[in-house]
């Protein structure tokens, strides 16, 4: 890329959650493959990334590829009122076969964000077809991110969502702590009798609990016990709010099981299956494999039912480009690979070696805590990194991990090797 077009892309181009007068730098990227991301310089990088969770199976992959140029050939795209096609249902089957139990009503919106604006709207309309009118709060945990549209956003964290800058734009929801770290932690005791006076105090005027299960990712990457998402299922079943899952960081494996709340009976939880079951579950990210935008949101046929039944009758919601057949086509794809591959045995070996090689940074001054859970490794600072001097660093040593706040952390995609993901870790180690 000449300077020029480098000076051009400074000047001009918004990059995520950057100033355009003192913007951090740039690296130009010619090409992607496998888990490579290759600069225009001729440099390799080891992605440490999967381009913020979603290159699961790495970069220019036949398969996927493959999906993309069959559809292309076929049409990039028509509209999804009135007509329909194959990709379209495809995906629909992958999704509610392989999502929890209950889930058998899909969405398909244009991007994460989209799809957690849906689920917002489902609930509040089926609050409505149940002539509960005044029940359009959130309730929700402090330390979330759901997206930077205005719905999603407004029941991200207040603070590092910076909801004082939107006073007066953004809807006003109601937020609980987080719950306590860990992942293996015991249920705590405090938390579960606080979380039940919050629901006390506001569920008549709410429509639906949201969080992200397990994993809070761009809040702060807090890992919590899945305990915890039964009582949520428990509270919002006592106060009547729908349970609304955002897996769009979690899903496809990310933590372990394919999605969190269908993984019922494991880890610390107890054995009632189903316990944990969501109402709604938007997924995004991973869906495309990172190819395309695209996500979903799932409900439960109660819930499309109830909407059914209400005065609007139909679902308020119809993007443009809903259900794009590319992106569709690729989504099954990457769905058939992943199956079609030992992901479980990908993951483990992911977790080990982050476990392993990670290990290392508690040891210095900077690091508050080291923690792995599934192909996720984090290592928290006591102080906010400088983006751009470690980044530069880290760039150096042949490796792409873009930090945040005080956060450096990796999710590689499933095929990087043993060798490579050493060398991940190993610069994580060095320059924190
Ligand atoms: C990334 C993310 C979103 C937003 O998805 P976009 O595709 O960026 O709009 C929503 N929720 C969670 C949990 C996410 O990680």
């Amino acid at each position: 890329m000449s300077p020029a077009q480098l000076a051009f892309d400074r000047d001009h181009l918004w990059h995520p959650y950057t100033s355009l007068v003192d913007p951090l730098p740039v690296y130009p990227v010619a090409s992607a493959d496998g888990f490579l991301i290759k600069l225009t310089d001729g440099r390799e990088l080891i992605d440490g990334m999967s381009s913020w969770w979603s290159a699961i199976h790495g970069y220019n992959v036949p398969a996927l590829n493959r999906a993309v140029q069959d559809q292309l050939a076929k049409m990039s795209h028509v509209m999804f009122g009135g007509l329909t096609h194959e990709p379209a249902v495809a995906l629909g089957q992958r999704l509610v076969e392989i999502t929890p139990q209950g889930l058998d009503r899909v969405f398909l919106a244009d991007s994460g964000s989209v799809s957690v604006e849906v689920a917002m709207k489902m609930a509040v309309q089926y609050q409505h077809a149940l002539g509960h009118r005044g029940r359009t709060t959130f309730l929700t945990v402090r330390g979330g991110y759901h997206g930077d549209t205005t719905g999603p956003m407004s029941v991200c964290d207040p603070v590092t969502g910076m909801h004082q800058l939107f006073a007066g734009f953004m809807p006003r929801h109601e937020f609980f702590d987080r719950p306590p770290g860990g992942y293996d932690a015991a249920l705590d005791r405090d938390y579960v009798s606080g979380l039940e006076e919050f629901f006390h105090r506001h569920a008549d005027r709410a429509a639906a609990f949201i969080v992200e299960p397990v994993v809070q990712g761009a809040g702060g990457m807090h890992f919590y016990s899945p305990r915890y998402l039964e009582e949520f299922r428990r509270l919002c079943d006592e106060y009547g709010l729908l349970l609304i899952f955002d897996e769009i960081a979690t899903g496809f494996g990310r933590t372990g099981p394919l999605f969190v709340g269908a993984d019922a009976g494991a880890g610390t939880g107890t054995e009632r299956g189903g316990s944990r079951q969501p109402d709604i579950m938007t997924v995004g990210k991973a869906l495309t494999g990172g190819y395309l935008t695209l996500a979903a949101t799932l409900c439960s046929n109660r819930v499309a039912e109830v909407i059914g039944a209400g005065e609007a009758s139909v679902l308020m919601h119809g993007p443009t480009f809903m259900a794009n057949p590319l992106a569709c086509a690729v989504a099954v794809a990457s769905i058939d690979l992943l199956l079609g591959r030992d992901w479980p045995a990908d993951i483990a070996r992911i977790k080990a070696g982050l476990a392993r090689h990670l290990r290392a940074a508690a040891q210095k001054p900077g690091v508050k805590d080291v923690r792995v859970l599934g192909g996720i490794g984090v290592v928290e600072l006591h102080d906010p990194v400088d983006v751009a001097s470690i980044q530069a660093r880290f760039v150096a040593e042949g490796v792409w991990v873009r930090p945040f706040g005080r956060l450096v952390y990796i999710m590689p995609p499933y095929v990087i090797s043993d060798a490579a993901l050493e060398l991940l870790c190993r610069a994580v180690v060095k320059y924190v």
